[in-house]
């Protein structure tokens, strides 16, 4: 049998309920990796709190009164608040914060039968492409550990990849889950917008934040998404409310005759020719599985990342107001009034990206400007949305790369953070319209230290079993969701 941390979720499963494993030496077995671990990935970790969760799933393991999930380990992106886990979102702000209660994801998998083993690293409240924002110090990819891992779920990412957990969680507001999971070659779901309780998600930018769960493969992200997604309308008003779904009943379903769009937006200038080639095979690959192409548009791509960054900065400032030094966290050791108080504990307790975007959120809702930059930005962002209603009456899904380039070099664009702002491109506009959104692992770059390439595949609203279909269909035809940056360091 292949090592414990090579199993998928799906696999786990079968091997917990059968007793071929125990709850407690999986548990023990992640965390010894976890315990060795030099990417920086985890911010924190509880032995004591694991092994008697693990302790508990086994119980229910013999009695056979299992969860889904039951005896599965999973990482927490730290802007989830957890009642066992210190929860800081990246932020010296948050340092030691202690939540009184778990977020509604943690909840849900927990009463799955999840074993949190511990919670990942971030850019500071989820801002970020690189993970290098985080007040924790940067993650590395574990594939080269002079790239990053990607952000802001750099650490879920990086530790799924390493074979450090199984299955982590992630948010997305403008391709937090893709982005990550595409660098590090993994895979990763960001579902319609609403479709996961966002309570107890730290927030950033609330009408853009989703979570999603970041694993090995499809299979896998259907059985997490199954156990995540809930209506929880009493405690987070815009969570849509429908019942659970099991997202792996359809995981087979042929794709004869499934349309698939190609924006022609998304292939133009600026691609990385590598990532173009790996795509390019890729359709070949939905081809052979009965996939149809036809080519679409969507005009405003190009506008999203004004649009996001104008929209997402704007909530953010009214989201961390909160962070006063009086109701949560870092408060300034030494101040003169209330004012000064504020002011130190602000600027000492924030990083320099976060604070950046709380000046330009408050400045594009500021009196005078409100019109000109956040009204025009929600009327560009209802156009970018028509784009794709249009797009999706010619087809059934849309597919194109998640970034213009696989991961980038660590301190490589801190100096200059719009390009980084531009390697966004092609996630932001489904973020923008809310729509379910997937990274896909389909290819290797040709450098000396090849890096993961990732496919991203869009779906219209609450098409989620589509899109985990479509992947899954495409990993049994191929094994670029297998590879691990593990196996790549032992054999060579
Ligand atoms: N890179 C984007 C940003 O910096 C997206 C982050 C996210 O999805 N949380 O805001």
């Amino acid at each position: 049998m292949s090592s414990i941390h090579d199993l998928s979720v799906f696999e786990l499963t079968k091997a917990l309920k059968t007793k071929t494993l125990g709850a407690v030496e999986v548990a023990e077995h992640f965390l010894e990796r976890i315990e060795q671990e030099k990417l920086g990935s985890f911010l924190s970790h509880n032995r004591e709190t694991t092994i008697k969760s693990a302790n508990a799933s086994q119980l229910k393991l013999n009695s056979n009164n299992a969860g889904l999930l039951e005896g599965v380990p999973v990482g927490h992106k730290d802007v989830f608040v957890t009642k066992d886990f210190p929860s800081t979102a990246g932020s010296k702000m948050l340092e030691g914060y202690m939540s009184s209660f778990d977020a509604t994801v943690v909840a849900r998998l927990t009463n799955a039968g999840c074993v949190t083993v511990g919670k990942l690293n971030c850019d500071e409240f989820a801002m970020g492409s690189s993970n290098e924002n985080s007040a924790y110090g940067p993650v590395l990819n574990p594939w080269d550990h002079t790239k990053v891992p990607g952000g802001s779920s750099g650490g879920s990412a990086a530790a799924v990849s390493a074979r450090l957990v199984p299955a982590a969680t992630g948010t997305d507001t403008g391709g937090s889950i893709r982005q990550p999971a595409s660098f590090c070659g993994i895979t990763g779901i960001k579902p319609t917008y609403g479709r996961i309780s966002r309570y107890g998600m730290i927030a950033y930018a609330s009408s853009l934040d989703q979570a999603g769960p970041m694993t090995k493969d499809a299979q896998d992200c259907a059985l997490l998404l199954s156990a995540m997604c809930s209506g929880d309308a009493d405690r987070d008003s815009t969570s849509l409310d429908l019942p659970p779904k099991d997202y792996t009943t359809n995981l087979n379903d042929s794709l004869k005759g499934v349309k698939i769009g190609l924006p022609v937006e998304f292939f133009g200038e600026g691609l990385d020719l590598g990532v173009r080639k790996a795509i390019e095979l890729a359709i070949e690959v939905f081809k052979d599985l009965g996939a149809q192409f036809v080519s679409v548009s969507l005009p405003k791509t190009q506008l999203s990342i004004p649009v996001y960054y104008i929209i997402a900065p704007a909530e953010a400032s009214s989201n961390l107001s909160r962070f006063d030094g009086v109701r949560y966290g870092y408060r300034a050791k030494e101040y003169t009034d209330l004012i000064d108080m504020y002011r130190k504990s602000r600027s000492q307790g924030l990083g320099e990206e976060v604070k950046k975007r709380i000046m330009t959120g408050a400045y594009v809702l500021s009196h005078g400007y409100y019109d000109a930059y956040y009204l025009k930005a929600q009327k560009i962002r209802r156009l970018i949305a028509e784009d794709f209603s249009a797009a999706f009456k010619q087809c059934d899904l849309i597919l194109g790369p998640v970034a213009p380039s696989v991961a980038w070099g660590l301190n490589e664009k801190i100096a200059d953070p719009i390009s980084s702002y531009l390697a966004d491109i092609f996630t932001l506009p489904a973020s923008l319209a809310g729509l379910p959104a997937m990274s896909v692992p389909c290819g290797m770059s040709e450098e000396v230290k090849p890096l993961p390439i990732g496919l991203q595949l869009i779906g219209n609203y609450l098409q989620e079993s589509k899109l985990l279909n479509i992947a899954h269909m495409f990993q049994t035809l191929t094994h670029w969701h297998t590879l691990s940056p593990v196996q790549a360091k032992t054999s060579s």
